[in-house]
């Protein structure tokens, strides 16, 4: 007979084991259990909406997917959320943001500030704004300059409403200047339509009218103190008990092969890596898409590059230029100003950091044209060009007295990883738009980004909610449901056909 003797070691070991074997046993069943079964989910591209997409799905209680962020960036991720710190010397933060500065307070919901407020992130409240119109040398601040602005937005408002009420949409410049020819001006009417005619999306031809919302355009007077990627870092660490999100950097993402057999999308990288995974949210800007950089094969239906065609897209920068102290006024928040009739608009409005986060450091915003040249012009022209602009609003004689030491711009246009700053609706952009871009291609392709919902191209918080949307697909299975669906409807139409097959007689019996 032969005795086996355990140790207490021994004991402890296939203690271990057993439970393992336990779990490996109890995960087996709730795996087989479950309505979904485990995922690898990758997500391409890690701005805001890539990055909202793989939070919501990491901290999803079935713990069912296992999440990948591929970002093109070699150093960072955030896209055009972008505290460019390593370009300056001393810097804090929010006066290095090159992409979104601002959060809307208004916004409803706004899921950037719950951010901010669980990972007690600091934010900041602007001063006022104050409004130059150099060439009557007159500066409004305070009430005077709210009641042109409340009447610039009431007229725009109303050009919004004629357009909505007959159905038919028109470019909102023509709403704009058909308002002007019927409105009743309380205010001086040569600051009112220069203000309303250089707005970003008046001074576009087709920038649609019956999707533009003014309403939309108050409660941008927020701002992260120690820049706005606090909120990416936020949500890739975590916060509480979330677990990290997984980013790799570095990774060009060329192609989405889907391979049916497998029933596997295979992700190819500029350098020729492949990656497999269960399903891909593609989080890519819209310019990158449209310049076919992310190829799909096979290619996605007809009508998803139809939209991508239709969608507009805009060009903005930001120039930030720093001064060895500040010379301007410091409770002013922001400064903007009139641009003449017959002249290009150039940096019109300025973000006072000085005010906002104790920097002597002005940020400067163009569109269109001016802002695609300013991406090419040399640096020591563009310097000459921003101290005249800077002498418009502040006296030549005074900015000539205080030396630059910094000027840093974005190249939002010229970015591979962008080609562009963001999407808007053009005249004649039916809702269906957006029905066409939002839903994921199934079953393998989702998509996230700005330019996928209308709200998106309204802002950073807008591009985090169709991450959000997108991963919710995801969860509430939408592409199973319509796999169902579908096979429902053959297999109905299959019977109905066999039933009329039955009915008519057949050959032999006539
Ligand atoms: C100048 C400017 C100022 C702005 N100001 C504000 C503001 O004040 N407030 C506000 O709310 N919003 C602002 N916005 C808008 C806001 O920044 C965007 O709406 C938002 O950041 C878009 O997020 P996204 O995830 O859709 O795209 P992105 O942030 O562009 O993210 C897409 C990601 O995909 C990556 N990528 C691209 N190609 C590939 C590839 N082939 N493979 C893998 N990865 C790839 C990119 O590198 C990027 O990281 C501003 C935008 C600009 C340009």
């Amino acid at each position: 007979m032969t005795v086996t003797y355990f140790s207490v070691l021994d004991m402890e070991r296939i203690f271990v084991q057993l439970c393992l074997l336990l779990l490996m046993f109890s995960t087996e069943v709730s795996k087989s259990d479950s309505p979904h079964q485990p995922k690898e989910v990758l997500v391409i591209g890690g701005g805001i909406s890539g990055l909202a997409a793989a939070r919501k799905l990491v901290n999803h209680p079935s713990q069912l997917y296992d999440v990948t962020v591929l970002e093109a960036r070699k150093e960072r991720y955030g896209g055009r959320v972008w505290t460019s710190r390593k370009l300056f010397k001393k810097p804090i933060g929010a006066e290095t943001d090159l992409g979104a500065t601002w959060i809307n307070s208004k916004e409803k919901d706004n899921p950037i500030l719950a951010i901010t407020r669980k990972g007690e992130i600091e934010t900041k409240t602007s001063g006022p704004i104050q409004l130059h119109v150099p060439e009557a040398g007159k500066i409004f601040t305070g009430d005077e300059a709210n009641k042109i602005f409340t009447e610039v937005f009431s007229m725009m408002q109303s050009a919004v409403d004629r357009v909505k009420a007959t159905g038919i949409d028109v470019p909102l410049q023509k709403a704009v200047e058909d308002e002007i020819t019927r409105h009743t001006f309380q205010g001086d009417r040569a600051i009112i339509t220069s203000i309303l005619r250089n707005h970003q999306a008046v001074t576009k031809a087709d920038y649609s009218a019956m999707f533009f919302d003014p309403v939309k355009l108050f409660g941008w007077n927020t701002v992260v103190v120690d820049g706005f990627d606090q909120v990416l870092d936020a949500i890739v660490s975590g916060l509480g008990t979330e677990k990290p999100l997984s980013v790799s950097l570095n990774q060009v993402v060329r192609q989405i092969h889907i391979n049916s057999d497998k029933k596997k999308v295979i992700v190819r990288t500029k350098d020729l890596t492949q990656v497999e995974a269960d399903l891909v949210i593609v989080a890519v800007p819209v310019g990158v898409l449209r310049n076919e950089a992310l190829l799909f094969d096979p290619v996605l239906p007809g009508e998803w590059y139809k939209a991508m065609k239709e969608l507009g897209v805009y060009q903005s920068q930001k120039v930030i230029v720093g001064f060895s102290e500040v010379f301007w006024p410091t409770d002013i928040g922001v400064f903007t100003m009139t641009t003449p009739e017959g002249q290009e608009p150039f940096i019109q409005t300025w973000f006072n950091m000085q005010n906002l986060v104790g920097m002597p450091f002005l940020i400067g915003t163009l569109y269109d044209e001016a802002a695609v040249s300013m991406e090419q012009t040399p640096v020591e022209e563009l310097k000459q060009q921003v101290i005249k602009v800077l002498g418009k609003l502040f006296g030549e004689d005074l900015v000539s007295q205080y030396n630059m030491t910094t000027l840093v711009r974005s190249q939002w246009t010229s970015d591979p990883f962008t080609l562009g700053s963001g999407a808007y609706p053009r005249t004649g952009n039916v809702a269906g738009i957006w029905d066409t871009l939002s839903p994921p291609v199934c079953p393998y392709i989702y998509f996230a980004g700005e330019h996928t919902s209308l709200d998106g191209m309204i802002g950073a918080h807008g591009a985090y909610n169709s991450g959000i949307r997108a991963a919710e697909q995801i969860i509430n299975g939408r592409c199973e449901r319509e796999l169902k669906r579908k096979q429902k409807t053959k297999e109905e139409k299959e019977k109905k056909n066999k039933k009329k097959e039955d009915k008519s007689p057949k050959k032999d019996e006539l």
